[in-house]
């Protein structure tokens, strides 16, 4: 057996592989081969649309030209996402990725605004954030400026299977080879390592390093080396999706919608040339016949497919390192799209895969120090999920009363107790989610502090108010002159 890891072997070619392919490809090409061996017999799970800003490093990494991509995964915009009917039926919130005000050495600006709003002098937390003024509008554009205050953070939400080819297309060209076949079975050598993957019609493929992106069967993570599953139903429930694309029928919002529904909640992303729609859901609360009804009666446009139910199991493979082989995207553990996090997670798992990549051999304590990063990020997610469930004030299904009422994970009660009682947050440095999202989400839910920093106070109230109406004036300005968002898609890149 060699100590090198030179060949490096991804079994999938779904997001998580051709995105791993198309990266280890890019920033280590030279040094390691590059092999995918996908199936198409098999195919991918085919969701997965809606993203979160840092999607654009890896569009940097790659040097993919923006308006490339967007014509070829029919992308559009997402500068927030809307939350419908989660606080209390009726009410609509937006966790955008913009941040409201500037936070000053020791005092975040969420605790200016407290001071002033209980003043009676703030408008709306959401009115200081461009994203939101700009999303609620329709509207978009590029804002080129260095202060993060002025700038209007984005995402975008694409075809899963466009992103996949488009990205096959790029590691193809950077030298990665594509083997078409289905695994059957695997070699190992005596310590017990994946030496090479057995295909149906025979054929071997050898490697030193293995990347597992075979989706939710755990091809090598689960079934080879069987690490185990944290399962996390007892907190997040929803165990089934039921996704259906829609004909485009309107213009195209920059922004997810995710609206609550009886016993779970309905996703709606908008795509250049459909929409994107589905059920997440309980089937312990609701059955497969009534989420169709529930789905199919709540969508616009015309349907252009039959809707596909996708069961899940909410948790994470116990090791996402094992041995030689690091399992990325579905086959590491799975997470509701509520936040759209799960290309996220593909995109930070491959990074830290890079960092620790064990060029010389595979060294436990990098595979310790990459799991201990692997867990806090899935857990840190998990929790922010948690959060939209945890604080609503609805209790109109037995759903709604069994999650209010479930048992927080302790991380997540210290931080929401600690936002009541002083307006502060923890941050752990591994949360993807910064405290602007946090700020939003629980506010959004209906969660108030009860008190803010006292260094708010030190800043006298004229002075405040005067500096923070001319903060929303500021944000306000440059939306009337900014494009449709379907006007900016056409411009930029000829799209839409
Ligand atoms: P898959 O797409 O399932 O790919 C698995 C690959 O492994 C396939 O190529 C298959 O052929 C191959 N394979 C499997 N077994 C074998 C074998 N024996 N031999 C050869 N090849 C094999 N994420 C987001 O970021 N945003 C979202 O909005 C979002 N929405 C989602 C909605 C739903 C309902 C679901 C279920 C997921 C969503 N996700 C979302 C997650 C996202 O879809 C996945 O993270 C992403 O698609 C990655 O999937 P994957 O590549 O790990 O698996």
């Amino acid at each position: 057996m060699k100590a090198t890891i030179d060949r490096v072997v991804i079994v999938g070619g779904g997001t998580a592989g051709w995105m791993a392919a198309a990266l280890i490809a890019r920033v280590i090409g030279p040094r390691v081969t590059v092999t995918l061996v996908e199936s198409e017999e098999i195919g991918i799970v085919g969701v997965g649309e809606a993203t979160i800003p840092p999607i654009q490093h890896v569009n940097a990494v790659l040097g993919l030209d923006e308006a490339e991509f967007l014509r070829e995964t029919r992308g559009t915009i997402k500068l927030a996402i809307r939350f419908d009917d989660w606080r209390a039926l009726g009410q609509s919130y937006y966790h955008t990725f913009g941040a409201a005000g500037r936070n000053t050495a020791f005092c975040s600006f969420h605790h200016y605004w407290a001071r002033a709003r209980r003043a009676g002098v703030a408008a709306g937390y959401w009115d200081y954030d461009l994203n939101y003024l700009a999303a609620r509008e329709g509207k978009f554009a590029k804002i080129q400026v260095g202060d993060p205050m002025w700038q209007l953070p984005y995402a975008y939400h694409f075809d899963s299977s466009l992103y996949g080819q488009y990205l096959r297309r790029y590691s193809e060209r950077a030298g990665v080879t594509r083997i078409e076949g289905m695994v059957a079975d695997v070699r190992r050598h005596d310590n017990g390592d994946i030496a090479a993957l057995v295909l149906k019609d025979g054929r071997e493929v050898a490697g030193d390093l293995f990347v597992d992106c075979s989706g939710a069967r755990g091809l090598l993570i689960q079934r080879q080396l069987n690490v185990g599953y944290e399962d996390w139903s007892h907190w997040l429930p929803c165990d089934r999706a039921m996704a259906v694309p829609t004909a485009r029928h309107d213009a195209t919002p920059p922004y997810t919608r995710s609206t609550a529904r009886t016993a779970g909640w309905q996703w709606r992303i908008p795509l250049q040339h459909r929409v994107g729609n589905g059920l997440v859901y309980s089937s312990r609360h609701l059955s497969d016949d009534a989420a169709a009804e529930l789905l199919l009666g709540n969508l616009d446009g015309k349907v252009l497919g039959d809707p596909r139910i996708i069961p899940f199991r909410t948790g994470r493979a116990r090791r996402q390192w094992d041995r030689n082989v690091v399992a990325v995207g579905l086959s590491s553990g799975f997470l509701e799209p509520l936040e759209s996090t799960s290309i996220y997670l593909i995109q930070s798992a491959i990074v830290r895969l890079l960092h620790h990549f064990p060029h010389a051999g595979i060294q436990p304590a990098a595979v310790a120090e990459y799991n201990r990063q692997s867990r806090i990020e899935f857990e840190t997610v998990r929790d922010f999920i948690i959060l939209h469930y945890h604080a609503t004030s609805r209790n109109d299904s037995p759903f709604w009363r069994d999650v209010r009422a479930a048992t927080l994970p302790d991380r997540l009660a210290a931080k929401i107790e600690l936002f009541r009682a002083t307006g502060a947050l923890t941050q752990d440095p591994l949360d993807i989610f910064m405290e602007p999202s946090w700020v939003q989400v629980l506010m959004g839910q209906g969660i108030e502090a009860a008190d803010y920093h006292p260094l708010a106070d030190e800043t006298d109230l004229g002075e405040l108010t005067a500096q923070l109406d001319q903060l929303a004036a500021m944000k306000r300005e440059p939306v009337p002159n900014m494009p449709a968002h379907d006007q900016w898609l056409r411009a930029f890149g000829g799209t839409a």
